[in-house]
């Protein structure tokens, strides 16, 4: 059985403030009731203030990217080291922010995930297709190079300890979300691919489904088969609304 797991994606957003607030808040949620595992990302600056703010519950943090490289002259990156220094026992690497907007390929994607697995950081690995792509009919053909990218430099062993999160580029942040249907659809490939190497981790891995996710259409989308919780942007950033997705996971 796959305990389902919901992280939220603070993005570039909120003032130490503001954070702890919402973390405050979203404590009150956490302890009154889910049986989902549940994840904060904060920005690189504020991981530390959450992280002891949190210490006494069950929610954790993690970053939203972490630099490929171990240690040395890499001006303005932050190491997987210093992640686990703090405290993180998250990471996301591959959010498609990331790779369009910071040209990360799924090479440098493949790194940063075993530089995280590296310090024993659990790496959610985003995939996913753009409308272009998925108009043209090729969403499995992408996500399928996508995984490979990270099956080749690590191994599929490596996935036993990693969290996916499938998140079409067309649903982050457009308020339009895939459906039940097309996210189950997706999953089920991903975990195919994943099968096709080893059944058990397959069995065992959990998949993400991120873009537009709200109270809202999030009990519909997690209740299919393969979809083992979501990461949330947008609504993350709202307590009530964050504790509600949580709670339908
Ligand atoms: C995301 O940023 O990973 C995301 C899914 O955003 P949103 O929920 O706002 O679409």
């Amino acid at each position: 059985m796959r305990r389902p797991l919901v992280a939220g994606n603070w993005k570039m957003h909120g003032s130490r403030a503001e954070i702890a607030t919402l973390l405050d808040e979203l404590m009150q949620v956490d302890s009154a009731k889910t049986t989902a595992e549940t994840v904060v990302c904060p920005p690189f600056v504020y991981l530390q203030d959450a992280i002891r703010r949190l210490k006494e519950s069950t929610i954790a943090v993690g970053a939203q990217s972490v630099c490929a490289e171990p240690i040395g002259a890499f001006t303005g990156e932050v190491s997987a080291a210093m992640l686990k220094d703090i405290g993180c026992r998250y990471v996301i690497v591959g959010h498609s922010e990331r790779r369009a907007l910071y040209h990360e390929d799924d090479h440098l994607v493949a790194r940063k995930f075993v530089a995280a697995q590296s310090q024993k950081l659990t790496p959610i690995l985003c995939v996913g297709e753009t409308l272009e792509e998925r108009e043209s009919g090729r969403t499995e053909g992408v996500v399928a190079r996508q995984l490979d990218a990270v099956l080749t430099v690590a191994s599929v062993a490596a996935f036993a300890d990693a969290v996916i999160a499938y998140e079409p580029v067309w649903a982050i942040g457009t308020g339009k979300n895939a459906t039940p249907e097309q996210a189950q659809a997706v999953h089920a490939f991903i975990r195919g691919r994943i099968s096709a190497r080893d059944d058990k981790i397959a069995g065992g891995l959990r998949i993400l489904y991120g873009g537009s996710c709200k109270a809202s259409n999030a009990a519909e989308i997690f209740r299919m088969p393969d979809v083992d919780g979501g990461l949330v942007g947008g609504a993350s950033l709202k307590s009530e609304e964050f504790g509600r997705i949580c709670a339908s996971a």
